[in-house]
């Protein structure tokens, strides 16, 4: 673990993100003992050609320190954060151990009359450490802003990225933008922020990134990016077909249980009506493909009613929880992101929908059913069905 501030004996902060000259440095070192600010332990004051300059424990890490391991890029990163907040006049502080919660944020801030705590995650953290974290910084009266490191970001075709359960961690919403994660790439000094997130699978998604150097983002839109971009998915139909192949087709498919259940049924993943399936972003509060557990809502709540009869938010939010129980789907936990629930997963696939003609709002949280929904009996009736449905409903909003 390299850190960036230490303690001498009486007591004195010393933190090297204030810039002091080698010089001033290697006369420190000869005079003065350096101890760490969480544990104690006593601290060397490394003063590398190659590196940049910082203090490691002289024995091993302590717990505190013990999972942000020494990384070039972490500490570079962080210290390009800390200028950064400081030349919009904010007054950082850098590694601050808070004696009352016993935890260290990289950088600590204030601004507007809130106290932040930025983690710049550089290295993969267990989730339950992430969780702990984040709601010991909560209940400490903290804004937790949780960074990923910029090498974390995998982007795949235009528009498409690959994420992991580990980066929907960081997945946050602010009040003007319902979902994005905010990356730094500290070796480019660049801002990616990843928004309009609409998962088609457990580990890819389309999206936009922003990229926005360092001197082109203010810290209040770091917070709150505002509404994000047009989302444009013109993909979203060829990417639905090859997830029914891999759930379908698959020999070795996990999704054994669900494909037995739709042909008990009468149904079939390749002859589904292409209304299950659509593209939300409160998906990401589940990590089992849309078209999975879109069938299940369908086959609970839609199929045993006729036209006319009423559809209602909490029995799609019922069955959805129903089926996370009986592990039939995957929750997937996303601590920073306001509002990304089951329920509200639920409530979107509803309202997209209504959207489809399917169903008609009649007040909060209920709908009439208008048309029942239309199963193909052949692939060729599949297809045609799915683009007369494209027509009347291009996956863009
Ligand atoms: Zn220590």
């Amino acid at each position: 673990m390299h850190v960036l501030t230490a303690k001498t004996k009486n007591g004195a902060k010393v933190c090297l993100a204030d810039g002091y000259s080698r010089q001033t440095l290697q006369t420190w070192r000869s005079s003065e003992e350096f101890f760490c600010p969480v544990c104690g332990g006593k601290m060397m004051l490394k003063l590398g050609e190659r590196k940049i300059f910082h203090f490691a424990h002289l024995k091993d890490a302590c717990e505190e320190s013990s999972f942000e391991r020494e990384s070039e890029s972490h500490l570079s990163g962080k210290l390009a954060l800390f200028d950064w907040l400081k030349t919009q006049g904010i007054q950082p502080a850098m590694e601050y151990y808070d004696p009352v919660i016993r935890q260290r944020p990289d950088i600590a801030f204030h601004f507007n009359g809130f106290r932040y705590a930025i983690e710049f995650q550089c290295s993969a953290i267990p989730e339950d450490l992430f969780m702990k974290r984040t709601n010991t910084y909560l209940s400490a009266g903290y804004i937790p802003l949780w960074i990923p490191e910029g090498s974390h970001l995998s982007r795949k075709q235009e528009n498409t990225v690959a994420l992991s359960g580990f980066e929907y961690l960081f997945l946050r919403t602010s009040p003007g933008n319902p979902g994005y994660i905010p990356y730094f790439c500290s070796s480019q000094g660049l801002f990616h922020i990843v928004q309009s997130i609409f998962p088609y699978s457990p580990s890819k998604a389309f999206a936009r990134i922003e990229t926005k150097k360092l001197n082109g983002l203010t810290i209040d839109r770091l917070i709150d990016p505002g509404p994000p971009a047009l989302a444009v998915l013109p993909f979203w139909h060829d990417k639905l077909a090859r997830s029914k192949l891999s759930i379908g087709a698959n020999p070795k498919t996990p999704y054994m249980r669900f494909l037995k259940e739709l042909y008990r049924a009468g149904m079939n993943i390749f002859l589904l009506p292409p209304e299950i399936g659509l593209p939300g972003t409160k998906a990401a509060a589940i990590s089992t493909y849309p078209v999975i557990w879109q069938s299940y809502v369908v086959l609970d709540v839609l199929l045993g009613k006729g036209e006319g009869s009423v559809v209602t938010e909490s029995e799609a939010a019922a069955c959805l929880s129903l089926r996370a129980g009986k592990g039939d789907i995957r929750t997937r936990p996303v601590p920073l992101a306001a509002g990304f629930s089951l329920q509200e997963a639920a409530a979107e696939y509803l309202s997209l929908l209504s959207l489809a003609g399917v169903l008609v709002q009649k007040g909060d949280g209920v709908y009439e059913i208008r048309r029942k929904l239309d199963f193909p009996k052949t692939a060729s009736e599949q297809i045609e069905n799915e683009s007369a449905f494209r027509k009347a409903f291009p996956a863009s909003r």
